[in-house]
């Protein structure tokens, strides 16, 4: 059966939400605490009253009051003293003081002690009621900021993703446990202090620069992966970082939030499949090869001769199965590059030569499908730190795409340059081009893009990815511009060897 919920109570009438606004009255003219407390009485606050200073402040140091009404001028202590006593002790109290016309002066230095307005005597029950409005205001806004950083500060504090935010100073001005426990941080509370001090990991302050470095109009959000070796015992962490500035209303910038993430059972589970994926790609490519042998051996009427029908349709077997050893060879190099690229070889590159070699390679089947293939003339390029496998396998999957891609009568022209720092290689094509929103897409694994003209295109959808991590290893980048119907320009961008 199904369990009832408890029925919803009237507020408690303790319930600080509900209860009545206090206002204390300290004067030393009984008429004026009179007139006082019947108005304040009729417009629904809690009242009380007290004749001088230092009754009203053993009534406050007994009670909370939202608002005190306090006369300057009185026997005894005087309102301007219990005035500092009360802002000091009880600093959520709002302070109205009253002063006669000849204490102006005294008005003004209450204000500038903290006092929250005035009212001259004589007042009217119309002023009284209008300056305890504002106060009650000027209270709710406050309650209302309060409230706000309570719930965002719990919030925070009980996210599973680590939060830091710091100043403009790089001063730390918020940190949750996740954060502190991600970054492997064991000391006393790191409020206020360099963020060196909580944060030991170079990539992270790294990003904490730069991103304090973006212009204010820019916006920017700056991402890393980073492992954590904790101290003692602990296992490694791989730690999602994310890092943007924050803003005034002026877009000046404040200082800095960054987000961490434990992705180590992501990236864990990625690498699983990885592994998977090689294993049946490579499990799967010696029964194939083997199959194609035989066919061969059958194809070439060595097992008997064949009729022409037979040949059509071992023939389109054939093509089926070489498309198979293509996509297993495709699937193997993409694990293999994506566990294998931070540590495989590196040297010092001349791309000139591997460009010329590539274009001459590719030359016979542009040619076959009615293409001009050019390579324009390379200019003294400086080498660049790469692997020639990769750099073959890029230059390759690219021209190989642009003669895919084009039809009968294209072009395709591959040229290269340097752009800053950077030497850039463009494989451009006549072709097909591809639709805006298709160009998001097509660095994804398996991503192909379906429309009548790609449709009888033989590939993986798996060229690209590699172009992508092969680029990403050797901290270069790939850039696609294209227009349907016009063609397409696809360039790399690799640093310079210094
Ligand atoms: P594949 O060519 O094996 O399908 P890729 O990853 O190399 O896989 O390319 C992904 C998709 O991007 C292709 O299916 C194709 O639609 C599109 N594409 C790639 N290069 C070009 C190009 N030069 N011109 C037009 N479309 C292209």
């Amino acid at each position: 059966m199904a369990q009832l919920l408890p029925p919803i109570t009237a507020p408690d009438a303790n319930d600080a939400a509900f209860k009545k606004t206090s206002v204390l009255i300290v004067d030393d003219e009984s008429r004026i605490r009179h007139v006082c407390t019947k108005m304040l009485n009729q417009e629904g606050y809690d009242v009380a009253q007290a004749p001088n200073a230092e009754a009203g402040l053993a009534m406050v140091a007994q009670s909370h009051y939202d608002i005190i009404l306090l006369d300057l001028l009185m026997p005894g202590m005087s309102g301007l003293e219990a005035l500092g006593k009360i802002r000091s002790e009880h600093p959520d109290t709002v302070v109205i003081v009253i002063t006669g016309y000849a204490t102006l002066d005294h008005a003004v230095d209450a204000m500038k002690q903290g006092a929250f307005d005035f009212l001259s005597k004589p007042f009217s029950p119309q002023d009284l009621r209008l300056v305890v409005t504002k106060a009650i205001e000027y209270i709710r806004t406050l309650q209302d900021i309060s409230n706000e950083k309570s719930r965002m500060r719990t919030m925070i504090n009980h996210l599973s993703g680590g939060v830091m935010a710091t100043d403009i100073h790089k001063k730390v001005a918020l940190a949750n446990h996740a954060f502190m426990n991600l970054v492997d941080y064991r000391g006393p509370s790191p409020i206020g202090e360099p963020v060196q001090q909580l944060v030991a990991q170079p990539q992270i302050l790294s990003l904490i620069d730069q991103a304090l470095a973006i212009a204010p109009d820019q916006f920017g959000e700056l991402t890393d992966e980073i492992i954590i070796k904790p101290q003692g015992q602990g296992e490694e962490r791989i730690i999602g970082v994310r890092c943007v500035p924050f803003r005034d209303r002026l877009d000046r910038n404040l200082g800095t939030i960054t987000v961490l993430h434990d992705i180590t059972t992501i990236k864990r589970m990625d690498q699983i499949k990885s592994d998977f994926v090689a294993m049946v790609a490579h499990e799967i490519r010696g029964p194939l090869n083997s199959v194609m042998m035989q066919q061969k051996v059958v194809l070439d009427e060595l097992a008997g001769p064949l009729t022409e029908k037979q040949r059509e349709i071992l023939g389109r077997a054939s093509e089926k199965i070489n498309a198979l050893v293509n996509l297993s060879s495709e699937l193997l190099d993409l694990t293999k590059m994506e566990s294998g690229l931070a540590n495989m070889e590196k040297q010092r590159l001349a791309l000139g030569p591997i460009l010329s070699d590539q274009a001459l390679f590719h030359s016979a089947k542009a040619q076959a499908k009615g293409l001009t293939l050019e390579l324009a003339p390379v200019a003294q390029l400086p080498p660049v730190l790469a692997n020639r496998m990769n750099m073959e396998e890029v230059l390759s999957n690219l021209i190989t795409n642009a003669i895919n891609y084009t039809p009968e009568g294209g072009r395709v022209s591959i040229s290269a340059d340097t752009q800053g720092d950077y030497v850039r290689i463009r494989v451009a094509d006549t072709g097909f081009g591809i639709a805006a929103d298709e160009l998001d897409h097509i660095f994804t694994r398996f991503y192909r893009v379906k429309n009548e003209k790609t449709r009888y295109v033989i590939g993986t959808g798996l060229g690209l990815p590699i172009v992508k991590s092969i680029m990403e290893a050797h901290n270069g980048r790939v850039e696609v511009q294209s227009e349907e119907g016009k063609g397409s320009t696809f360039s790399v961008f690799l640093p310079a060897a210094k």
